[in-house]
């Protein structure tokens, strides 16, 4: 091209000069010239000019720029940065050449940055096993990459350019609050975009995802925004029999929802921990299918109690978590736990059983005041048990309960290895005849004896036992202790023991063989034992609770309900069981002298009892005035100090030999 424009300025040249050659020499030599000669001699002195000023420009520019050019040519064919241009070849270039070789090192450099920019982003991407999205804002369409795809089912070959494939995915119920997500980012609001969502795989099936992106701004205007895709169902984000968020997950968005409560003091954040009253006795008596249904309707109630935004997060077993978000005053987190309350309270329909529930909840009602979120779900499971324990529907944490339970566990592991230790001993309280002055039988009592603290009261360490399980163990070593000091006795010495079980032993599945083995081991016939159970345990199950005793009274042990009138009484089932005895509680005991409400009630259960056929025990009897008011009202057994105190085996066997009428006071 160039070669051709440096031949037609030539030839322009070559006949400007000819012309100018012919009117110049025309002027001096025409009459000794003809014309014809003078034409030829300016076509040739022009022509050379011409052609020498060609060869001059061909070899200084032409050939040297056409190497030039090939070479670079060459190199842009090949596309290789790395590649130089080799200034020796060409002359006269070694400048442009030189500030091509310094850009190509530039390109090449990029280039290189570039790559492994890209190779980290690849590796980074495929590590997290997450889609990625890229959505041009102006030209609205979005690069999917295939992970994506391949996330919702899509294969590879499917194109899929517009944001309809994403949004038109979205499961109706979740679309509005993705939408507000979106707009919020795009709008300035948040620092990135978030949302978790459902969405449409090709199976038909709803995906749980989390979406993120970040949009790139330009003249304070939104062009492009590009993220991620989470499969959070394979990341074990969920729980799979409910579908809740599980603890990864609820943990996730405490930790989100604690920064923001840190930032805006306005709207507060709480969090309630939840535990179902009587799960283990429904998956027990109505078997674990009707205990997984139960779970999952509870789940749907729990998702309905709340606003979209809240999370409900099951932890395991009947252990739920409620997260809320944005309370705007104390009176809505008040509502919502009213609201949980009567959903969970109200009839659960299973497969034809009538499932009747209720809850304990314990609460943190503003997450704000926390360091961190670590203790957060801690603490509210503190107040969970509170509540559990104190029967109470809710309880608000406060930091006594803390260290309540710190001192508990404490307690704890100096019981478990009390046992071990010997510090633990019997002693035994007598039942006496309140006509004959004579010991009936006694009741076995556990004694600890700390080797710094001195003697813990049953009622310190006894509840402590039954909180964490200890009891069961605990209960079988009293259990054996109380029939093999027993059996060692001369027949005649002391007859029946009675000994205490716990509401955690007696929901023991196996409790009837236990005893029995305990019976064959120490050789103790079955009449010559008696247990005390308390109202509140059979409470807990009364139907299941029936048909134990029933096996227990077949076995041909004795049963006595303990503590009567403390509970919560339903006399319905006093006739339905097959009990010996009736003990009425202390309390009514202590103020029956002075108050004839106590009095008239102590006279209502002895007349009930002696009806029913079965014997009354008053306990707590400490005055000679007691032992008479309950002698007129046809009492014929009572225990108490006014008697003995409790005391060691061989001390109570001395009072059983000491001769009728007597006091039998120590
Ligand atoms: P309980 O079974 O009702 O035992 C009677 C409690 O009343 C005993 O307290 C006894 O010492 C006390 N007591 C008896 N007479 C009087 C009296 O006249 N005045 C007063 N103020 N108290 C009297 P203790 O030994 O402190 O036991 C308290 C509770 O701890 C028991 O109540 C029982 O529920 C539980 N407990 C004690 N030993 C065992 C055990 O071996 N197993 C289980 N599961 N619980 C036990
Ligand atoms: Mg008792
Ligand atoms: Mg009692």
């Amino acid at each position: 091209m160039l070669g051709r424009k440096a031949l037609v300025f030539c030839s322009v040249v070559f006949a400007l000069l000819s012309l100018g050659l012919y009117f110049a020499i025309a002027q001096f030599f025409l009459p000794y010239i003809d014309k014809p000669s003078l034409l030829l001699m300016s076509l040739v002195l022009g022509g050379s000019v011409s052609a020498a000023l060609y060869l001059f420009i061909h070899k200084t520019f032409l050939e040297p720029y056409k190497q030039f050019k090939s070479q670079f040519d060459a190199l842009a064919q090949t596309g290789t940065v790395s590649d130089r241009l080799t200034s020796s070849e060409v002359a006269g270039y070694s400048e442009l050449e030189e500030s091509i070789n310094r850009l190509l090192e530039q390109v090449e450099q990029t280039q290189k940055d570039l790559q492994q920019s890209e190779t980290r982003y690849a590796i980074a991407a495929a590590g997290t096993n997450d889609g990625l999205w890229d959505w041009d804002l102006k030209t609205d369409e979005v690069y999917y990459s295939a992970r994506w795809k391949n996330i919702l089912g899509l294969g590879n070959g499917v194109q899929a350019t517009t944001p309809d494939t994403w949004l038109n995915r979205i499961h109706k119920d979740d679309q509005a609050r993705v939408e507000e997500n979106l707009k919020a980012h795009l709008a300035g609001r948040t620092d990135w975009f978030e949302s978790e969502h459902r969405i449409l795989h090709e199976s038909g099936t709803y995906l749980w995802v989390l979406t993120r992106g970040v949009a790139i701004w330009q003249d304070q205007k939104a062009i492009r925004i590009a993220g991620s895709l989470t499969d959070m169902t394979k990341r074990g984000y969920f729980d799979p029999l409910t579908d809740l968020p599980n603890r990864n997950l609820l943990e996730d968005r405490l930790e989100h929802a604690f920064e923001k409560a840190k930032r805006d003091s306005q709207r507060k954040v709480a969090l309630l921990f939840m535990d179902l009253n009587r799960f283990k006795i429904i998956n027990d008596s109505l078997g674990h299918h009707i205990g997984d249904k139960l779970l999952q309707e509870l789940a749907q109630r729990l998702s309905l109690c709340v606003r979209s935004g809240d999370t409900v997060a099951r932890l395991g077993g009947d252990e739920f978590v409620i997260l809320l978000e944005n309370l705007e005053s104390d009176a809505a987190l008040m509502h919502i736990v009213d609201r949980i309350q009567r959903y969970i309270c109200s009839d659960f329909k299973i497969e034809g059983h009538h499932i009747v529930n209720s809850s304990s909840l314990g609460i943190i009602p503003d997450i704000a005041g926390y360091p961190d979120t670590s203790e957060i779900l801690r603490n509210a499971d503190i107040a969970m048990y509170h509540a559990k324990n104190s029967k109470l529907s809710y309880a608000f944490f406060d930091p006594t309960m803390h260290k309540h339970v710190v001192a508990q566990q404490k307690l704890e592991i100096e019981l478990r290895s009390a046992l071990n230790k010997g510090e633990l001993h019997l002693v035994y309280q007598p039942i006496v005849s309140l006509n004959e002055a004579s010991v009936d039988s006694y009741e076995a009592l556990l004694r600890w004896k700390h080797p710094v603290k001195g003697y813990i009261l049953p009622s310190d360490f006894i509840p402590v036992a039954e909180e964490t399980g200890l009891i069961v163990p605990l209960g079988e070593w009293i259990l054996r202790e109380a029939c093999n000091e027993l059996q060692k006795q001369q027949p005649n010495d002391i007859t029946t023991v009675s000994v205490n079980l716990s509401g955690k032993q007696l929901a023991q599945p196996d409790l009837l063989e236990r005893i029995t083995i305990i019976l064959q081991d120490s050789g103790l016939k079955a009449n010559r034992l008696k247990l005390e159970i308390t109202e509140s345990s059979i409470i807990e199950d009364p139907e299941r609770i029936s048909v134990v005793l029933h096996q227990l009274k077949a076995l041909g042990v004795q049963l006595c309900l303990d503590d009567f009138g403390t509970g919560y009484s339903s006399l319905s089932y006093l006739n339905k069981l097959p009990l010996d005895v009736l003990k009425i509680d202390r309390s009514f005991i202590q103020d029956m002298v002075s108050d004839k409400r106590s009095l008239a009630l102590v006279r209502t259960i002895t007349d009930m009892a002696t009806e029913l056929d079965m014997k009354v025990v008053p306990e707590g009897i400490e005055s000679l005035e007691q032992v008479t008011l309950l002698q007129s009202l046809n009492c014929h057994y009572g225990q108490g100090f006014y008697f003995s105190r409790p005391v060691s085996f061989d001390e109570a066997k001395k009072l059983k030999q000491k001769p009728k009428g007597s006091t039998l006071t120590v």
